[in-house]
């Protein structure tokens, strides 16, 4: 066997919240061969496999998992014109500024959101308008269950907002993408990233232990949706409203149970401001979610995945 598996592996430092108990099982994987030897090991262990990748939008438990966890780690792409193939665990960022190096790009808006492609591509990631589905060709899978491999054309992703095939059937773990990307200048490729990532380290707060916005941005009734508009002067994207601004309504911004606290800039972040654990997290996410379901009928969804 050439994959390495670790065990009792610490798994808060490999999570941007900084929360969290061990693996009990752990094992670095890159190539689609590494994948079938750790499955096939935990298959005759009787162990579930969980996938890790930047780890920048999960919550681990306190009591870790006793699973094998799967890290997807990897930085090989190839080009053939505008059409970038790469590897899952690609940091985004990465990407974007290389492809803009190239003359490729019009995916800079997303730059700044932590962790790797097949991450984003998984949770159809976003910022100030597209989504990583607008670059999307082709996404190659393979079903940790059956070891079926198949590849998934771009409309048959079922992506939506944060949502895909691959977040509702977590079985199926991406090991190729796929993407189309358009002619830009380098110059102007780098400007958009550059002014991306000043917008979002203005409108965000900046070196905190979380995962970024904690709870999806709900469609809300026509009367909340119009309310948000003429408060913020903005419009509704697809009758969503921001979780944050109902939290804030709610009175929930800043509420606090332990260590765990619902940001009092961005009161959709949940931060860990020391020693917060899970249990935290989660009782202080059910305190936010019955408080907006309460004043306005709406139910947060999570974003961030509790494994
Ligand atoms: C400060 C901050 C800001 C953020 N801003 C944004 C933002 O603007 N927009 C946005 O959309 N998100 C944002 N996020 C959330 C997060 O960065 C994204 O969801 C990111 O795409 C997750 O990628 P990751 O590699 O870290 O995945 P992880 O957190 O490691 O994993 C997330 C989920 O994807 C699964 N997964 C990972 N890789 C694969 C794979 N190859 N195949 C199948 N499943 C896989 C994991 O099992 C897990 O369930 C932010 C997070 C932080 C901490």
């Amino acid at each position: 066997m050439s994959l390495t598996i670790k065990e009792n592996i610490p798994l808060a430092p490999l999570t941007t919240f900084k929360i969290g108990g061990p693996a009990r099982y752990f094992a670095d994987v890159s190539s689609e061969g590494d994948i079938r030897e750790a499955i096939q090991w935990a298959g005759e262990k009787g162990l579930p496999v969980i996938v890790l990748a930047g780890g920048s939008n999960v919550l681990v438990p306190d009591s870790g998992l006793d699973a094998l966890v799967i890290r997807i780690s990897g930085d090989e792409y190839s080009f053939e014109g505008n059409v970038l193939s790469a590897h899952p665990g690609c940091n985004l960022l990465t990407l974007i500024k290389i492809s803009g190096e190239r003359g490729f790009g019009g995916w800079e808006k997303l730059a700044g959101i932590p962790g790797t492609i097949g991450g984003a591509v998984r949770g159809n990631a976003g910022a100030f308008g597209p989504e990583i589905k607008d670059f999307i060709e082709c996404v190659r899978a393979l079903n940790i269950k059956t070891s079926e491999v198949r590849d998934f054309k771009n409309e048959e992703c079922s992506f939506e907002y944060r949502e895909s095939f691959f977040k509702k059937n977590p079985e199926w773990l991406i090991t190729r993408i796929i993407l189309k990307l358009l002619p830009v200048t380098p110059d102007e490729s780098k400007k958009i990233s550059e002014e991306t990532i000043r917008e979002r380290e203005k409108r965000h707060i900046q070196n905190v232990c979380a995962a970024g916005s904690y709870f999806k941005n709900p469609v809300a009734p026509p009367d909340v949706v119009s309310i948000f508009e003429k408060e913020k002067g903005l419009t509704s994207r697809g009758g969503r409203v921001p979780a944050g601004w109902l939290i804030e309504k709610a009175g929930m911004k800043g509420a606090v149970v332990g260590d765990a606290q619902s940001s009092s800039q961005h009161p959709n972040y949940i931060v860990n401001n020391g020693r917060a654990t899970a249990e935290q997290v989660r009782t202080l996410a059910e305190k936010i979610r019955e408080s907006v379901l309460m004043q306005f009928k709406i139910h947060l969804e999570e974003e961030a995945v509790i494994l």
